[in-house]
């Protein structure tokens, strides 16, 4: 055996980090396995903590799920920034969404409508007032919203923050691929690595993301039912005053972002595609991004051009993260979080943790048994 712990976690975005982190904080001993941390979504996201304007039409229980995180968010960067003296870039922003035309604007309109129902915190725009709130913003436009609660953090300082607490907190990283799983009878004890190598625990947590669903050698009935959605984010450097807010709008039904980091950087976003794992970056989706943003925000021509970068998001059917037991005894899963994995980092590490050390349990929504329950019902 190459290693015994209490818990090896499988994947290090963040969201397999901050659950190391937090598990090794509570004294258990934690090895995290990964060939390549910081390469999957993670790196590529924008890094919008959006529950209101995520919330499409999903309901009330996955927006509780995200409003939940989003509260969690200013304890966890400023334990991050104590643990690791680093700072992550969460900035309370707030966003604007823009309408683009009578089209777009009738449907922010329903929206808003939807989420005030909800309880949301979020304000109908006059064009007037729009630029007003964010005075780059292309002249014209017929109104928006602004969602006052919904922020942003830099994901990639998230990222390198999480490797540095969750090393300091004494869960080392491996750097191999998991390749295959240790059972005792039904019961999940450890993984087999591409480099020969074995490692048990009493908990193997399968945090791999997207690719939580194609693990080698994961037994048919744990396998969970995640899979890619492709998506872009362009990365730019512009003037720091350029916005000051995150800005979202649709442009003739295309929806597009731009989030402004404090340093000047600027990320554009995002393409979403169902296109396996091909994460090679397309021309069409680079050129639909640039022409959307620039739509709403003319100044971004002058800004200087730094980045493509694509990866997969961990899509699950309901749109919902799977948090807690697999079917199979000492796995759990931390995976499916799709758009809002860098949102439901907080919280997922917390109800992991919770599992693991017995002291908590998940809510429903994104209790992985929900789908056996629901076919039942069916
Ligand atoms: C374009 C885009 C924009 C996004 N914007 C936002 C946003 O603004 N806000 C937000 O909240 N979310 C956003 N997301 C979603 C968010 O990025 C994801 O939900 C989140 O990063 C998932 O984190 P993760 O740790 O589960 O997965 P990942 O970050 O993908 O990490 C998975 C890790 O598992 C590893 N792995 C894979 N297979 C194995 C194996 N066999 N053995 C060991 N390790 C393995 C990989 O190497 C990888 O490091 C965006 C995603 C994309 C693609």
């Amino acid at each position: 055996m190459d290693g015994t712990s209490d818990v090896i976690v499988v994947g290090a975005g963040v969201i397999g980090l901050s659950i190391a982190w937090r598990v090794a904080q509570r004294g258990l001993s934690v090895t995290v396995v990964d060939p390549a941390a910081g390469s999957g979504a993670s790196w590529t996201a924008a890094g919008m903590l959006a529950p209101v304007t995520e919330l499409h039409y999903e309901g009330r229980e996955l927006l509780a799920l995200n409003v939940e995180s989003a509260a969690r968010y200013p304890a966890f960067v400023a334990d991050l920034a104590e643990t690791t003296g680093m700072d992550v870039g969460y900035r309370r922003c707030g966003t604007v969404v823009a309408a683009w035309d009578a089209a777009d604007l009738a449907a922010l309109r329903d929206l808003h409508a939807f989420q005030v129902s909800l309880g949301v915190d979020s304000h109908l725009l006059t064009s007037r007032e729009l630029r007003a709130q964010e005075p780059s913003l292309a002249a014209g436009l017929p109104g928006g919203l602004w969602a006052p609660g919904d922020h942003q953090v830099d994901n990639r300082l998230l990222h390198r923050a999480l490797v540095r607490a969750a090393t300091a907190a004494g869960a080392p990283l491996v750097s191999a691929r998991v390749v295959g799983w240790r059972q005792a009878g039904e019961r999940v004890t450890g993984v087999l690595t591409d480099d020969g190598r074995q490692f048990s625990a009493g908990t193997v947590v399968l945090a791999a993301g997207a690719w939580s669903g194609v693990t080698d050698g994961l037994p048919d009935p744990a396998v969970p039912p995640v899979r890619p959605v492709k998506g872009q984010t362009l990365r730019l450097r512009g003037p720091r005053e350029l916005l000051g807010h995150v800005v979202r709008g649709s442009v003739r039904g295309n929806p597009v972002y731009v989030v402004p980091r404090a340093d000047g950087s600027l990320v554009v976003g995002a393409s979403s595609e169902e296109a396996g794992f091909d994460v090679r970056a397309r021309t069409g989706a680079v050129f639909d991004l640039l022409r959307d943003a620039q739509t709403l925000v003319p100044g971004l021509s002058e800004t200087e051009f730094v980045e493509v970068s694509t990866s997969v998001r961990p899509g699950s059917p309901d749109n919902a993260p799977l948090i807690g037991p697999s079917p199979l005894p000492g796995l759990l899963y931390a995976t499916g979080h799709y758009r809002n994995g860098i949102l439901l980092t907080p919280l997922t590490a917390d109800l992991v943790t919770g599992l693991i050390t017995g002291t908590g349990a998940v809510p429903p929504v994104c209790d992985p048994q929900r789908y056996a329950a629901e076919e039942a019902r069916t």
